[in-house]
C-alpha cells in the first residue's frame, strides 16, 4: 500500500500534513489564506516581513 506523495508546504517549506494539505499544518494554510484575501498580508505594526512571522503571529491569533 503506497501513500500518496506528498508536496513541501508552498509556505515554510516542511512536508505536508495529511491534515493540512498542502500545507504543513493549519498555520500555513491560514498565511496562505490571509494572502489570497489582503494580497500583501502586513501585519498593524510590522513590516510585511517573512512568513515565519506571520506564522508565529497567526499563531496567536489561533492558540488553542
Ligand atoms: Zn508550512
Amino acid at each position: 500500500m503506497s501513500r500518496i506523495p506528498t508536496k513541501d508546504c508552498p509556505i515554510c517549506g516542511k512536508p505536508a500534513s495529511e491534515a493540512a494539505r498542502p500545507f504543513c499544518s493549519t498555520r500555513c494554510a491560514n498565511v496562505d489564506l490571509n494572502r489570497w484575501l489582503g494580497g500583501d498580508y502586513v501585519l498593524p505594526g510590522t513590516e510585511p516581513a517573512d512568513p515565519e512571522e506571520i506564522v508565529e503571529h497567526i499563531e496567536q491569533i489561533t492558540k488553542h
